[in-house]
C-alpha cells in the first residue's frame, strides 16, 4: 500500500466558499492526508478562488501562479482549481494556464473528486471537515441568488437561488453540534429569500426556530439579510428565541434613492430608515451590521453626503464599507464609472472615520456590563472571546487578562467589561456563563 498523499485544499474569498472546501475535504481523508490553507509542502493543491471583484480575482490569479510556478520546480505533482473564479473564467483559463491539472466550477463536486481519483461518498453529503475553531462553524442554507443587485456578479456565477431542505440542514446541523459546535453563523447570498424556491415562502423564522431545538447549539447568527420585503417574524424570533443572536447582518448599500434605484436594491430610502427604524424598536438591544459602497457610478459629494448623515443618525454597531467595482458582465458594467478612485477611497476613508468614533462612543455604553463572552483563543497573555453582538473574523472582541485563572475555548463566560476601545472591549470573568 503506497503512503497517502497529502493535499492541500487553499480556500479564497468568503465563508460560503469555505464550506465548499470543508465538504470537499470530509470526502478526501481515505485517499489523502489532508490538510486546509498550509504553507507546508503538499503533492497535490486544490485552489477554491473566488472571482467576486477585482481584488479578489487578483488574488485567485496569483495564487495560481504560484502554484504552477511550484509544479515546474517539482513541489507540487498536481494543481486543481475550483470556485468561483473558474466558474467565471473557466474558458480564459484554461487557454492561459495550462499547467493547471483541471479547472472546475462551483457545483461540480463529483468532477474535482473523480479528478482526485476519490469516489463521492455519499454518506458522507452533510458533513464537513470543520476549519473553523470547533466551538463555532458557518452554515450555508441555501446557494445562489434570485436578486438582480445592478454591482453584482454572484449571480452570474453562482446561478438562481437554491434554498436547502430543513431535513438537510437539520441533519448538518446535527453532525455540527456532535463535532461541539455551539455558534452556527447562517450565511447565503440572500438569507431571507430561504425557502421562497421549495416551500414557496420566507420560512427563514421556522428554520432558525428549529435550528434553536437542537441541543448543543446556543448561539445562532443571521448573515447577508436583504433588506427588502425583509420578514418582520425574524425580529419576534431574535426577541422570544434566547439563542438567536441579538445580531443582524443586513447589507443595504446607500440611501440614496437615485442610487439605490440604479443598484436595483428594490428598496429606496423611506423603505430603508423605515426598515432600521422598526429594527431599533423592535429589537432595542440588537445590533446591527451592515455593508456600504461608495463611488457608484454617478455617486456626486452630495448623495456621498447624505450617506454620511445616513451613517451619523443610525449609527451602525458594525460596518463594512467598499468601493464600487465596475464589473463585466453585472448591469451597472453599462453605466460609466465615473467616480475617480482616489475619490472612492477618500470617501470610504471619511465613512470609516466616522464609524470609528461611532463605534468608540457605543463600545463605551457597554463599559460596565456584564456579557456572556465565549472564549475564541488564547493570545499574547489575553483570552480573546466575542459577545452575541459580535462575529467572528469581522467584528469587536473582547480582551480578557490571563490571571493565571484557566478559562476554556469554546466555553462561555459572564465578563464584566471595564473599558472600551474603538473596536474591541477589555473585560474580566466574574463567573462561568
Ligand atoms: S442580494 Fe444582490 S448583492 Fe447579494 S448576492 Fe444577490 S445580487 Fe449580489
Amino acid at each position: 500500500m503506497p503512503p497517502k498523499q497529502k493535499i492541500n485544499v487553499i480556500t479564497l474569498g468568503c465563508s460560503k466558499n469555505l464550506i465548499d472546501s470543508e465538504i470537499l475535504m470530509r470526502q478526501l481523508g481515505d485517499k489523502y492526508i489532508v490538510e486546509h490553507d498550509s504553507n507546508e509542502q503538499a503533492d497535490v493543491l486544490v485552489i477554491n478562488t473566488c472571482g467576486f471583484i477585482g481584488d479578489a480575482k487578483e488574488e485567485s490569479v496569483d495564487a495560481i501562479l504560484q502554484a504552477v510556478e511550484a509544479k515546474k520546480n517539482g513541489d507540487l505533482k498536481k494543481v486543481f482549481v475550483t470556485g468561483c473564479l473558474s466558474e467565471r473564467y473557466k474558458a480564459e483559463l484554461k487557454d492561459e494556464i495550462k499547467t493547471v491539472d483541471g479547472f472546475f466550477g462551483v457545483n461540480e463536486l463529483p468532477e474535482v473528486l473523480a479528478a482526485l481519483e476519490v469516489d463521492l461518498k455519499k454518506e458522507l453529503l452533510g458533513e464537513r471537515l470543520i476549519t473553523t475553531p470547533s466551538h463555532f462553524a458557518y452554515l450555508k442554507i441555501s446557494e445562489g441568488c434570485d436578486r438582480n443587485c445592478s454591482f453584482c456578479a454572484i449571480p452570474l456565477i453562482r446561478g438562481k437561488h437554491k434554498s436547502k431542505s430543513k431535513e438537510e440542514i437539520i441533519r448538518e446541523v446535527k453532525f455540527l453540534a456532535s463535532k461541539g459546535v455551539k455558534e452556527l453563523l447562517l450565511i447565503a447570498q440572500d438569507l431571507t429569500y430561504y425557502g421562497v424556491d421549495i416551500y414557496g415562502k420566507k420560512e427563514i423564522a421556522d428554520l432558525v426556530s428549529r435550528i434553536s431545538d437542537v441541543p448543543g447549539i446556543e448561539w445562532i447568527r443571521l448573515h447577508y439579510a436583504y433588506p427588502a420585503q425583509f420578514p418582520v417574524e425574524l425580529l419576534q424570533l431574535m426577541k422570544e428565541n434566547p439563542k438567536v443572536c441579538n445580531y443582524l447582518d443586513i447589507p443595504l448599500q446607500h440611501i440614496s434613492d437615485r442610487i439605490l434605484k440604479s443598484m436595483k436594491r428594490g428598496l429606496g430610502e423611506l423603505g430603508t430608515v423605515n426598515l432600521v427604524e422598526k429594527i431599533k424598536k423592535e429589537v432595542p438591544d440588537a445590533v446591527l451590521r451592515t455593508t456600504l459602497i461608495v463611488g457608484y457610478p454617478g455617486e456626486t459629494e452630495e448623495e456621498f453626503e447624505q450617506l454620511l448623515d445616513f451613517v451619523e443618525k443610525y449609527r451602525f454597531d458594525r460596518l463594512g464599507v467598499f468601493k464600487y467595482a465596475h464589473e463585466e458582465g453585472t448591469p451597472a458594467f453599462e453605466l460609466k464609472d465615473d467616480v475617480a478612485e482616489e475619490t472612492k477611497q477618500d470617501r470610504l476613508d471619511r465613512l470609516m472615520m466616522l464609524q470609528q468614533q461611532i463605534s468608540f462612543d457605543l463600545n463605551k455604553q457597554k463599559e460596565g456590563q456584564l456579557l456572556k463572552v465565549i472564549i475564541d483563543r488564547q493570545e499574547g497573555g489575553y483570552y480573546i472571546g466575542r459577545t452575541e453582538f459580535d462575529s467572528p473574523e469581522v467584528d469587536n472582541e473582547v480582551l480578557i487578562a490571563d490571571s493565571g485563572l484557566p478559562l476554556t475555548v469554546g466555553s462561555f463566560y459572564t465578563v464584566q467589561i471595564q473599558k472600551a476601545d474603538f473596536f474591541d472591549l477589555y473585560g474580566e470573568v466574574v463567573t462561568g456563563a
